[in-house]
């Protein structure tokens, strides 16, 4: 049936004038239908192509630590959730000592007085650190006589002991002992995550790494979570190692898995691999030191290693996104790329220190960009503690970019961060104190990046993400100013969710 929408304006100013046609935008003709919006503000929907679907919903199911502003706030909590869900471990998400008085961390003796019998683990906002109770360092096998794995530590107290505070490849070790997480388990965190996302005004999103636990499993949750109705599009991209490496998948056992009755719903994009790590823990791969550590970060892999899996990810026909946030990263990434037939299928994942002559290079071969804004609000504090103020500045070069006609687009990585896509555009318009205001965008701009500009690093160019006929009908409906609050209603597939 074909609708016409009335009493509505675009972003623009202009009025919007679209019929939507099944599951489509089409052109003026006869209608079956009329839907007065009674002079609300129309946008597409907004593409989150750089997010973790999974793993939002996943941390929906645990419990939320983040408005607890003291020990006891903390401790309360944690015990009010052992009585409610008293089975298996008890998980925490968005931990964070800073926001206490003294700062000072939870012990695990502090836990086990809330928590004695099973294991408990308390993760770190930053996601690089947590705390455990003494069930959770048995269950891993953490004892005083367990050496710091490399690039990580047990923090002990003055006798020795773990006091339960496990930094990096320890906190890595000790939370994958917690059960991975069942198909009925994933299912219900993707439909929950869609369920959140949809609210924001988001209706398509990427999964950057797909097959952390188990693909095959993950793959079918995927599908399951899109034939139940999922509230936003799904888009994957998987793992390099689990489809290229050693023991990654069959190819047609693969094919089976994501040959799905719509791709428009639910499909796999790409492969990701990671080329360094973080600016915050000081592993994003620079030039140059960071004030901290005086080191210059961390490659994951050697340069021939990272070409050599860009090769064959490129030859079995996969888009490749790669994760590089340091400038001496990306130019491995854009070496890695430049070898292959066509750069331009292929994606850069944060880049988030970049030169003027990067950039440069970046506008001759082609890839796609996606930036993160909503950082800026959130870690500008770690970056300014890392990196020299000149170089922290001019983080997320965003103006630049664009000036130079790279393919750029916005997107959340939640849940690293709240995900809000207003929180991004905001801070990209105006980027916060301390930041270079001659990388401000404009509104309209900050709103094409995180909408069609999406889309099209998707692969999905000019069929959602923007309101013009042939494109799927995803759009957000604004009562009042956009971004003031969020949309009232939220349209996928010209169906009103
Ligand atoms: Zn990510």
């Amino acid at each position: 049936m074909r609708t016409e929408f009335v009493n509505a304006r675009t972003l623009e100013g202009g009025p919007f004038e679209f019929v939507v046609d099944g599951d489509r935008f089409g052109s003026p003709g006869p209608v079956g239908a009329t839907v007065d919006l009674a002079g609300a503000t129309v946008l597409p929907g907004f593409v989150d192509a750089h997010c973790h679907i999974l793993p939002t919903g996943l941390d929906a199911l645990k419990l939320h630590l983040g408005p607890c502003r003291s020990r006891e706030e903390v401790l309360d909590a944690v015990r009010d959730r052992h009585a409610a869900q008293p089975e298996g471990w008890l998980l925490a998400v968005h931990y964070d000592q800073t926001r206490f008085p003294d700062a000072r961390h939870l012990t695990r003796q502090e836990l086990d007085s809330v928590v004695p019998g099973r294991p408990a683990l308390l993760r770190h906002s930053n996601g690089h650190a947590s705390v455990a109770n003494s069930a959770a360092l048995a269950a891993a096998g953490v004892n005083r006589d367990t050496p710091d794995p490399t690039g990580g530590a047990y923090v002990r107290d003055e006798g020795g002991e773990p006091n339960g505070v496990l930094l990096e490849r320890a906190h890595e070790h000790v939370s994958a002992q917690a059960p991975t997480p069942t198909f009925d388990d994933m299912v219900q965190a993707i439909l929950l995550a869609g369920e959140s996302m949809s609210r924001l005004g988001i209706t398509c999103a990427t999964d950057m790494m797909t097959g952390r636990w188990d693909l095959e499993r993950e793959l079918l949750a995927y599908a399951e979570a899109a034939r139940r109705g999922c509230k936003v599009r799904l888009r994957t991209c998987l793992q390099w190692g689990t489809v290229l490496g050693p023991r990654g998948i069959d190819p047609g056992r693969l094919r089976d898995l994501t040959e799905g009755p719509d791709p428009s719903r639910c499909r796999p994009i790409g492969l990701k691999i990671f080329a360094d790590g973080a600016i915050g823990s000081a592993t994003a791969a620079i030039y140059g030191k960071y004030l901290t550590t005086d080191g210059d970060g961390q490659l994951i892999y050697s340069p021939e290693r990272l070409k050599e899996m860009v090769r064959l990810g490129d030859e079995a026909g996969w888009a490749i996104a790669i994760h590089t946030i340091g400038d001496r990263s990306t130019d491995l990434v854009m070496d890695a790329y430049d070898a292959t037939a066509d750069p331009t299928r292929h994606r850069i994942e944060h880049a988030m220190v970049l030169s003027d002559a990067q950039i440069e290079r970046m506008s001759r071969q082609g890839a796609r960009v996606t930036m993160q804004p909503e950082f800026l609000l959130r870690f500008g504090h770690a970056y300014a503690k890392q990196l020299p103020p000149e170089v922290a500045r001019r983080i997320k070069r965003v103006r630049s970019v664009l000036a130079a006609g790279l393919r750029l687009s916005f997107s959340s990585d939640r849940p690293i961060v709240p995900g809000d896509p207003w929180e991004g555009i905001k801070a990209a318009v105006s980027r916060p104190e301390g930041f270079d205001p001659a990388e401000n965008v404009d509104l309209a701009s900050a709103v094409r990046l995180y909408t069609s500009a999406g889309a099209e690093a998707n692969g999905d160019g000019g069929t959602m993400g923007e309101l013009t006929p042939g494109a799927f009908a995803d759009f957000q409906v604004y009562t009042g100013a956009p971004g003031s609050a969020g949309p009232a209603e939220v349209w996928l597939g010209g169906q009103r969710v």
